[in-house]
């Protein structure tokens, strides 16, 4: 006998296992099915993000870090440290732990939540009598292929099965020498030279992982601009850090070819000027982008509609082409952010409860964990530019701010882009320490259609890095009060 649920959720990302969360709060009888396995094959629910993602990456972001400050930070702090070593084995085990806790913790939450989880594979097998027509009734029938084979069936369905690195082309993921993310994230010994291709957010972090652990690090990038989506201003403050640090990033290449070999792999490439190199590394991590998947999610069964790159079509509330079927995070438009995917699952399930799920797209935080960190919500200054509207800019350094100098870390800066006539605020960058935090001060500003000078007027603690903010935003104004 087949279970039967009214929302059915395939995947148990972070965009699939709040979606569940989210139903089952809301008094649907409600299923998550992910096929995520952990080393001894059993659930491993959270998807890229727990599993191989911004989890994992921000432990070895931490370890990493936590080295480089013993390092070269300790001794201005008057902290002496002999024979400084890292057990790279223990560092990747504690990693492993913090993603098991978040995977037992989300099996927690489903138990208290009572959601049922299928540990397996979900695809369509057929719209279920009269459903799919009507919008009502039993809705769509799902395999789940796990250690047993089961049937469910769900009135509604929530698609939410995520990404996969894109590969480049005739240089296929091996983990071993050419890296996806998954790789990148389980290296067993720091590489002396590893190359990067893709100076994208992932690229950027996982190379300021292994370059902090000693890796030399070449990162090629095809486009001409240094993180060109983020803005001009920050980026640059950003590349000069990273130059800084020795994270060497080659811009407008051309990649020709990629060999593996006994010693490592070469990159083939045209730079710039059109010059042919080559780059010979120890280890390759290719991050240039990320791929829907839909494989194994027997899409024709039913047939639901992916545009050209595989992507699952959604309108704006993430309804598909099938009465039901919804799909949410990386498997359709949109950025690839997890906060992206989460707000998506929380949305669809309060719409199939009747009620009017909201995510904002204009407020979706970004954030790069690279140090300095990058974070910025909003629009950018060639964005204004080239969209011809009148905006005023305002921007107060780290340098000047009490906590950064007594945290030792004054690199960049807070920038503030706010409407010239209104003074709305429409964009904040920020490039400096705990930028990942420091920017929701800037979202809720912005969800509440704040001004500049709103936060101006706000108190923030003292001493804080917020008080960059609040400067950045009196710089607006031109009337900092500390620089
Ligand atoms: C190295 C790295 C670092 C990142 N860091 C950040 C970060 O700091 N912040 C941020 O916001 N984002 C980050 N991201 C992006 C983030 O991981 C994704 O945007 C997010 O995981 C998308 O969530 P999702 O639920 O859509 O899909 P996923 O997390 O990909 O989850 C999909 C799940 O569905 C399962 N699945 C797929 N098909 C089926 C099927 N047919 N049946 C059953 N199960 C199935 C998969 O096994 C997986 O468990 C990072 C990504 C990478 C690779």
């Amino acid at each position: 006998m087949s279970k039967s649920f009214d929302v059915v959720v395939i995947g148990g990302g972070p965009g699939g296992y709040i979606a569940a969360i989210r139903a089952a709060q809301l008094g649907f009888n409600t299923a998550c099915i992910d096929e995520w396995k952990n080393e001894k094959g059993g659930p491993a629910p959270g998807g890229t993000c727990t599993n191989v993602g911004c989890i994992p990456s921000k432990a070895l972001l931490q370890s990493s870090e936590h080295f480089e400050h013993a390092g070269h930070a300790f001794a201005d702090h008057g902290i002496g440290l002999k024979d400084l070593s890292i057990d790279i084995g223990k560092m990747l085990g504690r990693k492993n732990a913090v993603v098991k806790q978040n995977n037992d913790g989300i099996l927690y939450l489903f138990k208290k939540n009572k959601v049922s989880f299928f540990h397996g594979r979900g695809s369509f097998v057929k719209a279920a009598e009269g459903a799919a027509s009507t919008g009502s009734g039993q809705g769509y029938e799902i395999k789940v292929a796990g250690a047993a084979e089961e049937t469910v069936i769900a009135k509604h369905v929530i698609v939410a099965t995520g990404s996969n690195p894109r590969a480049l082309p005739g240089a296929p993921f091996d983990e071993e020498l050419i890296l996806s993310n998954d790789g990148a994230l389980r290296i067993p010994a720091v590489p002396k030279k590893l190359g990067l291709i893709g100076a994208g957010v992932i690229g950027l972090e996982m190379g300021s992982v292994w370059r902090r652990l000693g890796a030399e690090v070449v990162v090629l990038e095809a486009l001409p601009t240094f993180l060109g989506a983020v803005d001009e201003q920050i980026a640059k403050e950003a590349q000069k850090a990273f130059n800084k640090q020795g994270l060497k990033v080659e811009l407008g290449v051309k990649i020709s070819e990629v060999k593996t070999g006994k010693k490592g792999v070469t990159v083939a490439y045209a730079n710039a000027k059109g010059e042919a190199q080559t780059l010979e590394v120890d280890k390759l991590i290719v991050s240039i982008g990320r791929v829907a998947n839909t494989i194994g999610l027997n899409p024709e069964a039913v047939g639901l509609k992916l545009d050209e790159r595989g992507a699952v079509v959604v309108d704006d509330d993430c309804k598909t082409n099938l009465p039901n079927v919804w799909a949410i995070g990386d498997v359709v438009r949109g950025p690839m952010l997890a906060h992206k995917a989460e707000e998506e699952g929380v949305a669809v399930a309060e719409r199939i409860a009747g009620q009017h799920g909201h995510v904002n797209f204009n407020t979706i935080p970004w954030v790069i964990y690279t140090s300095p960190e990058i974070a910025w919500v909003g629009q950018t200054e060639q964005q204004l530019k080239a969209a011809g509207r009148a905006y005023k800019a305002g921007t107060f350094p780290f340098l000047a701010n009490g906590r950064a100098r007594a945290l030792g870390d004054t690199t960049g800066m807070v920038k503030f882009l706010a409407d010239a006539k209104t003074d709305e605020i429409l964009g904040v960058h920020i490039v400096g320490p705990m930028a990942s935090e420091l920017i929701s001060e800037a979202v809720v500003a912005m969800e509440f259609k704040a001004s500049a000078e709103d936060i101006a007027r706000i108190c923030h603690a003292h001493p804080s890095l917020s008080e960059a903010t609040k400067e950045a935003a009196l710089a607006i104004d031109k009337r900092t009060l500390n620089f």
